[in-house]
């Protein structure tokens, strides 16, 4: 299980992925939303950065909990509640559970909130393998490439982006995209 220091250093390893990559994740939204992903997690992000340097935060489900928080507060787009539910199922399991357990309660909180599945062309693309490579113990950064890489021929059937039918189709989902953020991050300080 993580700790609160371990759970930080992981979310301060994302936040700054995002930063790196805002113009990427929004011109991704582009092709196929609205353009604005990119400064949607960058702004989430910056809050959880500040939500969570607070000392007094003793245990993972702490951190993540205000993380979710901050996220949901601060995140205009439809990204931000999918991230903030993920967090907070997180943090309801964070401080007893194996991390697979953990990012696998986060993709429920996912589904739920959203109501998407596998190949609706969503940041379920992302989590999903991700799930599923941490229970078989083979979470690597080419797994997390190779599910990136498949959600590019699927057709959007949620989100902003599902407006576009088939013309959806041949481009990366950009909330896939930031998730597998979240995933070398943890891979880089965790595993
Ligand atoms: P908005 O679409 O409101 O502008 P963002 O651009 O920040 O919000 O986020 C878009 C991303 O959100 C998509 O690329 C997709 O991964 C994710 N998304 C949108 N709707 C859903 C949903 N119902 N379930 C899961 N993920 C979704
Ligand atoms: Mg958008
Ligand atoms: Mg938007």
């Amino acid at each position: 299980t993580l700790t609160a220091k371990q759970t930080r250093a992981w979310l301060l390893n994302f936040s700054n992925k995002i930063h790196d990559n805002k113009q990427y994740l929004s011109d991704l939204d582009q092709a196929i939303g609205d353009g604005d992903h990119g400064s949607n997690m960058s702004r989430g992000v910056t809050a959880v950065e500040a939500a969570i340097t607070d000392e007094s935060l003793e245990k993972a489900s702490d951190v993540m909990k205000k993380a979710a928080m901050a996220m949901v507060s601060k995140v205009g787009g439809a990204s931000g509640p999918l991230y903030g539910s993920a967090f907070l199922e997180m943090a309801k399991v964070i401080d007893n559970e194996a991390i697979a357990r953990v990012i696998a309660a986060g993709l429920d909180g996912i589904k739920k909130r959203g109501k998407a599945e596998v190949e609706d062309k969503t940041m379920v693309d992302m989590w999903a393998p991700v799930v599923d490579a941490l229970q078989d113990g083979r979470l690597s950064v080419e797994a997390i490439e190779e599910a990136k890489a498949q959600t590019k021929p699927l057709k959007a059937k949620k989100g902003r982006a599902s407006y576009l039918n088939e013309r959806s189709i041949g481009h990366l989902d950009p909330g896939a995209v930031s998730s597998s953020y979240l995933f070398i991050a943890l891979l880089e300080e965790v595993e």
